[in-house]
């Protein structure tokens, strides 16, 4: 089922979770026993992550140094279909522009489709490490709208190949990202919001929004969408803190940040099972304000640590 059919019938808002593929050598065996931990919570569809490429610069033992490419994470296909197919609960599965040409793109979701996927995440990525700014692919896409015009072609059976004897439609759901606090690369929030309008007019059909902890800044970015004219939903991003470093870590990766009273508190915690718990706390707080202001859907960032969601949301709704 559809991510947009599944929020438009919901007569409440509805949750999903974010999850990281494996590490490269680990197995599923935990990725299904946090699923297994949640889906009593009747997760209405989950969010698959997808990890690029990245080079690593290794040392060995004679002094001298080697370039290698690694993917640390590989196989969310695989695990998106897989989790679809065990748990019968629609997935997400994250599409990148960086690290991928265009052709591969098409190859992605036509796999997608063969494996009964209607749902991805538009995204553009980020740069690999190292570079300060991001460099697509040469035969790839430079931002999200151009990834988003390139599924939306598919769903017109517009393949890269236009002399194609039989051009099947394959019909995506698409969502995006949205930055209620600016995407960090942007010189201003106008600018970003424009951007945003373009991927939606290209043919997205929701908006996930980067983690806030400040509910008015979610409210005020709705008001904003709304008052250019994005009618989209837009689900809000709920990030649980769990270890203490995360007051000085969330703040320099994602460009966002913490009210004076989470931090204040954060900032007292001696050690992660503390920050954890004060991090518990506001996101159920969070999460309870949205689910009386009506938001859609919560997209409950896990990064791989999960078993504070089932309080979450076991408290929320
Ligand atoms: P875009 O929409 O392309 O925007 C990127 C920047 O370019 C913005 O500053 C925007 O204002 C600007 N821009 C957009 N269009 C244009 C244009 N036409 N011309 C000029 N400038 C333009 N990353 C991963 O690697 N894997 C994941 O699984 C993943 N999941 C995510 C899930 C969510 C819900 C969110 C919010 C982010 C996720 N990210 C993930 C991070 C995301 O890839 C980065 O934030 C990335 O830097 C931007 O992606 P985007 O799709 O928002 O890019």
């Amino acid at each position: 089922m559809k991510v947009i059919d599944i929020i438009n019938k919901a007569k409440s808002t509805v949750f999903s979770f974010e999850l990281l593929p494996p590490l490269k050598g680990n197995d599923t065996s935990r990725l299904y026993r946090t699923i297994d931990s949640l889906v009593d919570f009747d997760p209405k569809y989950i969010n698959i992550t997808t990890h690029r490429d990245e080079v690593e610069f290794k040392e060995l033992q004679d002094g001298s140094i080697v370039k290698r490419t690694v993917r640390k994470r590989p196989g969310t296909v695989a695990i998106a279909a897989a989790i679809q197919h065990k748990y019968g609960i629609p997935v997400v599965p994250h599409i990148l522009c960086g690290g991928f040409s265009k052709s591969e793109t098409e190859h992605v979701l036509i796999d997608l489709n063969v494996l009964g996927v209607e749902n991805v995440l538009a995204l553009r990525g980020d740069g690999v490490k190292n570079q300060h700014v991001f460099l697509p692919d040469p035969n790839g896409h430079a931002n999200a709208n151009e990834l988003v015009t390139q599924i939306k072609d598919l769903q017109k059976g517009k393949y890269l190949e236009s002399d194609l004897k039989n051009n099947t439609p394959l019909d995506f759901c698409i969502g995006v990202a949205g930055y209620p606090e600016k995407h960090f690369e942007s010189p201003n929030k106008e600018l970003d919001l424009s951007f945003l309008k373009q991927k939606v007019d290209t043919g997205a059909d929701y908006i996930v929004t980067q983690m806030f902890f400040n509910n008015k800044v979610y409210y005020d970015f709705v008001e904003k969408c709304r008052e250019i004219g994005i009618t989209v939903p837009i689900i809000p991003g709920i990030k649980p803190i769990n270890l203490k470093n995360q007051l000085t870590v969330l703040p320099k990766l994602f460009s966002i940040d913490l009210p004076f009273e989470l931090a204040s508190e954060l900032a007292k915690c001696k050690n992660n099972e503390e920050a954890r718990r004060v991090g518990t706390e506001w996101a159920i707080l969070q999460s309870k304000d949205l689910v009386a202001n009506n938001a859609p859907s919560l997209h409950i960032y896990t990064y791989g640590i999960s078993d504070n969601v089932g309080e979450i949301v076991k408290a929320a709704f």
